[in-house]
């Protein structure tokens, strides 16, 4: 079995001075593929440099989160195009957040529009980030240029009736593992709605750990604080496929050839 981790920040600043150890551990447990995102301008760099040492491994994707748009430098754009113009990658993370208590909602819709045009341009799958703003976000995409490739909406939180208006629009949706907690029902019934051909499995490490009991490579940072390793997505796979019902290999098979759909760009 190949697996393939939709969506993860193995730059993150808790992961980086270990990252090749853990992309070694994660290829031992299959997984062929990881999408690493970058956030704001800063890490970019690194994200680039990931990818230059595991060119094999590693879809690089640049973008800007919303939670660091208020830091982004006048260049920001210029600078996004630079990094996609220097090797095959995505677009993203990006997004709209209307969650995080202290963030300002100034700047976010540009921003994300900016970054959409920008990947629609290229055909660049987009990877999306948002927090309760479904309404708006629902809006922009409709009304926006999309990547002919296809988008998507990583750890959807959003409804199980919205599944059905964002896929039409070229959206896939990624289940992390954060969502085989026992609260998260609401988010289960929404992926069981996924259309077939439009699920993704993501680990979104170094943050999102699933539930214990599916946690086959602890990790922590300095302080002892826990990480999301990017190798426990095999029990992910394992914990979809019993949702859902469907023999590992044959979940794991699909959501091989929507991978490659989605990143045909890359394979
Ligand atoms: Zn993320």
């Amino acid at each position: 079995m190949r697996l393939y981790d939709a969506h993860n920040h193995l730059q993150d600043e808790r992961l980086l001075d270990r990252a090749d150890a853990l992309l070694r551990e994660a290829a031992d447990e299959g997984i062929a593929h990881m999408v690493v995102n970058g956030a704001t301008e800063t890490d970019w760099p690194d994200v680039a440099a990931l990818y230059e040492r595991h060119p094999d491994h590693i879809i690089p994707s640049y973008g800007l989160h919303p939670w660091y748009v208020q830091q982004r430098s006048d260049q920001w754009e210029q600078r996004l195009c630079a990094a996609l113009d220097a090797h095959p990658a995505g677009v993203g993370e990006m997004g709209l957040d209307r969650w995080k208590s202290d963030l300002s909602w100034e700047g976010q819709e540009e921003v994300f529009i900016a970054q959409l045009r920008i990947a629609a341009e290229r055909n660049l799958p987009a990877s999306i980030h948002c927090l309760q703003a479904w309404g708006r976000l629902y809006e922009i995409l409709e009304q926006e240029p999309r990547p002919a490739c296809g988008f998507l909406l990583h750890s959807y939180g959003g409804s199980a009736e919205m599944v059905e208006r964002f896929a039409p629009l070229g959206a896939y949706f990624s289940f992390p593992g954060a969502f085989a907690r026992e609260k998260k029902e609401r988010q289960r019934e929404a992926f069981r709605r996924v259309p077939p051909d439009r699920l993704l499995i993501e680990t979104d490490a170094p943050d999102q750990h699933p539930p214990p009991r599916l946690i086959t490579h602890p990790l922590k940072d300095n302080e002892g604080q826990a990480l999301n390793h990017p190798a426990n997505l095999a029990a992910v796979y394992r914990y979809v496929a019993d949702m859902l019902d469907e023999p590992v290999d044959q979940l794991a098979a699909r959501v091989e050839t929507n991978f490659k759909r989605l990143f045909a760009a890359f394979s």
